[in-house]
């Protein structure tokens, strides 16, 4: 029987791979639902190709534009519009995977709706498991989902950990996240200020969606990949390590108790982990070059500087917080981040957003889905208000 995929943010970066890896593979994948906010055309496009049955637009008008564009295309795709049809084609009793592949908390419900129905569960969107966090996790318990990491660190984890979570504890020393440094590793940290967003966007290794370039280029996005490790490692922070590999060929490292290290290697192609997942504990053709270990040059490695980099430090700081804080800091780096590419903010100032929304908002402990959208409109509006007063 085919796998019925439900994509999530499929006109992404993430999006566009997934399905990249599923048309090499029709005869063990089905596109069942397509979702995005609002970029029509790729969404018309991928529906002619994909014939999915459902196709979603996060907004509304953009759902009417779609739906003009199909007609008379005898599609069997219904069209769909809003938060509750992403839930509801995340959830649908028809689909046996969901990736989820919108980018910020905006993806939270819709994955929150796969693990609670029980899904296989492809997680690219990692700021939904930063906000979510212990809800997330007792989602995917309760639900029986299978909770898979699409995050190339993740994946490379979860490959070199055993099949067995009951294990980890034991067996697991230190897990080592290497990351690229991105495309200020060795600029003079005093020039931060006048980076442009086309700079922070040109990452040396992975073409991305733009807010998680911006977030490799602050290394905020290594800072949420700790939080993510946490979770779905079930590790405590102590034993999370990050380490600076340029050239991004191993993409995460798992230290054993024995002082063993196992790593996971690979050209920097998201069409690995996303094949990884999808075909798990199978294995498919994900497309992507191979690696040629007699041309590959050097594999370094160095210790990330926390002047050019404070954000990093923010992951641990937040775990060891109250309850929720994972969840203030996602908000307030959203808001940063766009800030930053709609020019209204210096790129040196997003840590300081950060920093002073943190500040300004204390969690009281939140316990459901509703808590934690309050919460996270909360900090967005508290770090609105700091954007405000560092552009002025
Ligand atoms: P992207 O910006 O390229 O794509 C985001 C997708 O989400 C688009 O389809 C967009 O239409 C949809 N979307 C955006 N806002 C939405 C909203 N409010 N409601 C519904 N849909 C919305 O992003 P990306 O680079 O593909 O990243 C997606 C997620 O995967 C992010 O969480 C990112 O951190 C993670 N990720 C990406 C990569 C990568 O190589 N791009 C690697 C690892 C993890
Ligand atoms: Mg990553």
């Amino acid at each position: 029987m085919r796998q019925r995929v439900t994509i999530l943010g499929a006109t992404g970066s993430v999006g566009t791979s997934t399905l990249d890896v599923v048309a090499r593979h029709p005869e063990r994948y089905e596109v069942f639902a397509l979702t995005a906010a609002r970029r029509v055309d790729e969404l018309a496009a991928q529906c002619l190709r994909f014939r999915p049955r459902f196709a979603v637009m996060a907004d509304e008008a953009a759902a009417r534009e779609l739906a003009a564009r199909l007609e008379g295309a005898q599609l069997p795709t219904r069209v769909r519009s809003g938060a509750a049809a992403l839930d509801e084609v995340a959830a649908h009793p028809e689909v046996d995977a969901v990736m989820a592949a919108i980018v910020g908390a905006a993806g939270l419900a819709s994955c929150l709706a796969a693990a609670a129905a029980g899904k296989r569960l492809l997680l690219a969107n990692k700021e939904a498991l930063v906000v979510g966090g212990e809800l997330f996790m007792a989602a995917v318990r309760q639900g029986g989902a299978t909770l898979l990491p699409i995050d190339s660190e993740h994946s490379a984890i979860f490959q070199c950990l055993p099949e067995d979570p009951a294990a980890w504890p034991a067996r697991v020393d230190q897990i080592i996240l290497t990351a690229s440094g991105g495309p200020f590793r060795q600029r003079d940290p005093a020039t931060l200020g006048d980076v442009t967003p086309e700079q922070a966007c040109a990452h040396p290794n992975w073409v991305m969606g733009r807010k998680i370039s911006v977030d490799s280029a602050t290394m905020m996005n290594k800072a949420l990949e700790v939080i993510e490790a946490r979770h779905l490692f079930g590790l405590p922070s102590s034993r999370i390590q990050v380490a600076i590999h340029p050239q991004s060929i191993i993409h995460s490292m798992v230290q054993f108790v024995d002082g063993s290290v196992l790593a996971q290697l690979g050209t920097p192609d998201m069409r690995v982990p996303i094949a990884c997942g999808l075909a798990w504990p199978e294995r498919v053709e994900s497309g992507t070059r191979r690696l040629d270990f007699r041309q590959m040059a050097a594999m370094t490695f160095e210790e990330a500087d926390p002047v050019r980099f404070p954000g990093l430090q923010l992951a641990w700081q937040v775990l060891e917080a109250a309850p929720g804080t994972p969840a203030v800091l996602n908000a307030a780096n959203e808001v940063a981040v766009a800030a930053f590419l709609e020019g209204r903010l210096r790129f040196d100032r997003i840590h300081a957003v950060n920093v002073e929304t943190l500040a300004a908002v204390t969690p009281s402990n939140p316990q459901f889905l509703a808590d934690l959208l309050a919460l996270d409109a909360q900090s967005r509006r508290a770090a609105e208000q700091a954007v405000g007063r560092m552009s002025s």
